[in-house]
C-alpha cells in the first residue's frame, strides 16, 4: 500500500476547519482534522512541504512516517507544524483501522470503557440566563457543565473579573446542585497572582477543574500558582508535542491533561502523551473544539486509555457540518458510544464542500480598561 496524494479541505461553519485526505493506490483514503483555528493557510502549507516525504510511502508505518515528519526539516516544527503532522497522523490511523477492518479504539488496545462523558460549552450571557443553560444541560443528560471566565464585552480587568468569576461559579453550583462537574475555563486570561486570587475563593465551591489559568510559555507559573491554591489545574491545550508537556508532567504541576490530538501530533503523540501522564496519576480531558474528525480521535483515544476524566465536546456530533460529514460518532445524553465502522468511524461527503465557504478573520481579541491589549 502506498500513498499517492495529500490533499487539504478548508471550510467554514461558525467557525474555520481545516481537513486533510491522504489517498492510496489501494482506493483507501484516511481523514485528518487541525486544531490552531485561523491559522488553516499557514498549517496547509506546511502540510504542502510535508507531502514530497509521504507520497510513495506505506501509510501504515505511521510512527516511522511521524518521525519522518517531525524531523526531517532538521528544524522543530513548533505549533503550526506540530498541528499539520496532527492532521496527518490522523488520517493514517484512519487508513490503518479501515486496511485492517476495525474501528481505531482496537489498535490502541481496545475498549476500557463503555462510553465517555463529554462536556458542552455554556454560551457567554447575563448570569441568570448562564445558570439556566446548565441547568438545561443536566437536563439532557450532560454530567458536567463548562463556561467561559468572564469578560465585559471586550474589557477584562483581572481584579473586576475575579469577583465576576467566583460569582459565576457560585451561582452554577446553586444551579446544578453538588454532584455535576464544574469547569471553569480562564483561557489564560489571568497573571498568576490573580489566578491565585481566585483559585483560593474556588476552593470551597468544588470544581472538577480550572483550566488554563495562566499561559504556557512558562510551565513553571503553574507550579508557582500550584504552592498557593489546592484548586485542580487542567492544561495543556496550546502544548505541541511531548517535548512541552515534559516539565509540567514531570513536576507535578497538573491535574488534567487538556492534550489536543490536532495539535500535539495526533493518536501517535497523544497516547505517549497519555501514558507519560499515567505515571504522575494525572488523567487526560483532551481539548477538543474543533469539528466531526478531532470529536472522534478523541473518542477512540478515551476508549482505550485508563487514565481518562472527561471529554471537551463543544460541538455535539451529528450538529456540525453535518452535510460534509453525514457519518459522525454516535452521542447519546452527554456521553459519545463507541463506533462500529473501521477507522475513525467518519465519512466526508466532498460534493458539499461548496455549502461551507471559507471564513476570513481572526480570534477575538481583549483588552485593559486602558486600552492595553489583554489575552482573549
Ligand atoms: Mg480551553
Amino acid at each position: 500500500m502506498k500513498i499517492t496524494s495529500v490533499r487539504t479541505i478548508i471550510v467554514g461553519e461558525v467557525r474555520p476547519f481545516l481537513f486533510v485526505i491522504v489517498e492510496t493506490e489501494c482506493g483507501l483514503t484516511g481523514i485528518g482534522e487541525a486544531g490552531i483555528t485561523w491559522r488553516e493557510k499557514a498549517i496547509a502549507g506546511f502540510i504542502e512541504a510535508l507531502t514530497p516525504s509521504l507520497v510513495g510511502q506505506d501509510p501504515r508505518r505511521i510512527e516511522h512516517l511521524w518521525q519522518v515528519m517531525l524531523r526531517c526539516g532538521f528544524f522543530p516544527g513548533g505549533r503550526i507544524g506540530a498541528a499539520a503532522i496532527s492532521a496527518i497522523d490522523l488520517a493514517l490511523w484512519d487508513i490503518k483501522g479501515k486496511a485492517l477492518g476495525v474501528p481505531v479504539y482496537e489498535l490502541l488496545g481496545g475498549l476500557v470503557r463503555e462510553r465517555v462523558a463529554c462536556y458542552p460549552h455554556i454560551d457567554d450571557a447575563e448570569f441568570p440566563a448562564m445558570f439556566d443553560q446548565c441547568q438545561q444541560r443536566v437536563e439532557a443528560g450532560w454530567q458536567f457543565v463548562r463556561f467561559n471566565f468572564p469578560s465585559d464585552g471586550d474589557v477584562l480587568e483581572p481584579r473586576i473579573a475575579v469577583r465576576r468569576g467566583v460569582e459565576l461559579v457560585t451561582g452554577v453550583r446553586e444551579a446544578v446542585g453538588p454532584d455535576i462537574g464544574i469547569i471553569i475555563d480562564v483561557h489564560t486570561r489571568l497573571d498568576p497572582v490573580d489566578a491565585v486570587t481566585l483559585c483560593r475563593q474556588l476552593e470551597p465551591l468544588n470544581v472538577f477543574f480550572v483550566e488554563d489559568p495562566v499561559r504556557c510559555e512558562n510551565p513553571a507559573a503553574i507550579g508557582r500558582l500550584r504552592q498557593h491554591t489546592n484548586v485542580p489545574v487542567a492544561m495543556g491545550e496550546q502544548y505541541a508535542t511531548k517535548w512541552e508537556f515534559r516539565e509540567a508532567v514531570e513536576n507535578d504541576w497538573i491535574d488534567y491533561c487538556r492534550v489536543d490530538l490536532c495539535i500535539a501530533g495526533g493518536l501517535t503523540e497523544a497516547r505517549k502523551i497519555a501514558g507519560w501522564c499515567e505515571t504522575h496519576y494525572i488523567a487526560i480531558a483532551p481539548h477538543n473544539p474543533l469539528g466531526p474528525v478531532s470529536t472522534a480521535a478523541c473518542l477512540h483515544l478515551d476508549l482505550a486509555t485508563s487514565n481518562f476524566a472527561v471529554q471537551e465536546c463543544a460541538r455535539i456530533p451529528g450538529e456540525v457540518l453535518s452535510d460534509l460529514f453525514p457519518v459522525q460518532v454516535p452521542f447519546d445524553r452527554g456521553n459519545m458510544l463507541p463506533p462500529t465502522a473501521p477507522g475513525l468511524g467518519v465519512e466526508i461527503d466532498e460534493s458539499a464542500i461548496s455549502r461551507y465557504p471559507v471564513m476570513d478573520g481572526d480570534c477575538p481579541r481583549l483588552q485593559r480598561a486602558d486600552g492595553s491589549f489583554t489575552n482573549w
